[in-house]
């Protein structure tokens, strides 16, 4: 009888399954997925899709006053607290901070991530960026976006049949040429999340970056307060070329009311996908304006 009653439930549970989503999120440092794209990855979260956040660096220099295993303990918990608040799961791998190379050993990391995770999209730093941690995370994902179809490379771990679609995060480098907004995912609904996010890695927001900043003094005491002034100083509003975007994806109407957003620009490795097959992989765009 009991069987009975959990069947529907579990027929359910296994639908969603087939339909489920998978997206793997690359970042230096255990916080620049959640900077990029922790406001979709609660997005995906929330409507049964799997995500995970993969910091390629322990995160063990950059502080002012911690180093080494102790920082990197910190930040791990911290990673975890974040996914834990979004609903998502998050890996840090045990590189040194500050010291990331584009090398073959890391490169098999990024393509075992990518293979276990059985990514259909992978998120990823575009490769100029003023750190070099962030750089040569962009460079090892781009270097992985075709070996993990290839079965002889990395063979501990089976390829993947199907390659998926590589994305760039948004940032603000203007060479060799400016960021585009191929897609944009208006997170207004779960901006909160986002700060929620952010908000669990306190040695970076609170410490690390307003200190190396020359802002430590302005970061408020107060809990409430802090995530205020986070929301202030960590959230962007959409410029024309990411409005457009909105607007493309949600039509006139939404597209012009959303306030916060995060956007992603297809890379020219991986599949390439069409704009009906982005509508499939990201659900939280809708069927598209006038549909
Ligand atoms: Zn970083």
């Amino acid at each position: 009888m009991r069987e009975l009653v959990l069947m529907p439930f579990l027929a359910a549970a296994l639908c969603a399954q087939t339909d489920q989503i998978r997206v793997i999120a690359f970042g230096a440092h255990p916080d620049d997925c959640d900077i990029r794209a922790s406001g979709t990855a609660a997005l995906f979260a929330k409507m049964g899709h799997a995500v995970r956040f993969v910091s390629v660096t322990n995160g063990d220099a950059g502080h002012q006053t911690m180093k080494g295993v102790e920082l990197a303990r910190r930040r791990l918990g911290e990673a975890k607290e974040s996914a834990r608040r979004l609903g998502i799961d998050y890996q840090v791998l045990d590189n040194h901070d500050g010291e990331l190379l584009p090398t073959l050993e890391v490169r098999k990391q990024i393509i075992r991530q990518i293979r276990e995770w059985k990514a259909d999209v992978v998120l990823a730093p575009r490769p100029n960026d003023y750190h070099p941690d962030h750089r040569y995370t962009g460079v090892l994902v781009q270097d992985a976006a075709y070996m993990v179809v290839v079965p002889a490379v990395t063979p501990d771990v089976p390829a993947l049949r199907k390659n998926p679609v590589f994305l760039y995060y948004e940032d603000n480098f203007q060479r060799p040429n400016p960021f585009r907004p191929d897609i944009a995912v208006d997170i207004s609904d779960v901006i909160d999340r986002k700060i929620d996010a952010l908000d669990s890695h306190v040695s970076q927001f609170y410490e690390w970056l307003p200190w190396v900043d020359g802002r430590l003094n302005e970061v408020p005491k107060d809990p409430a307060e802090r995530k205020a002034w986070l929301k202030r100083n960590r959230t962007r509003q959409p410029g024309p070329a990411a409005r457009a975007s909105l607007v493309k994806w949600y039509g006139a109407e939404r597209g012009n009311a959303a306030k916060y957003y995060e956007a992603f620009e297809i890379c020219e490795y991986g599949t390439q996908p069409d704009e009906a097959r982005i509508r499939q992989l990201f659900p939280m765009l809708g069927a598209g304006p006038g549909q």
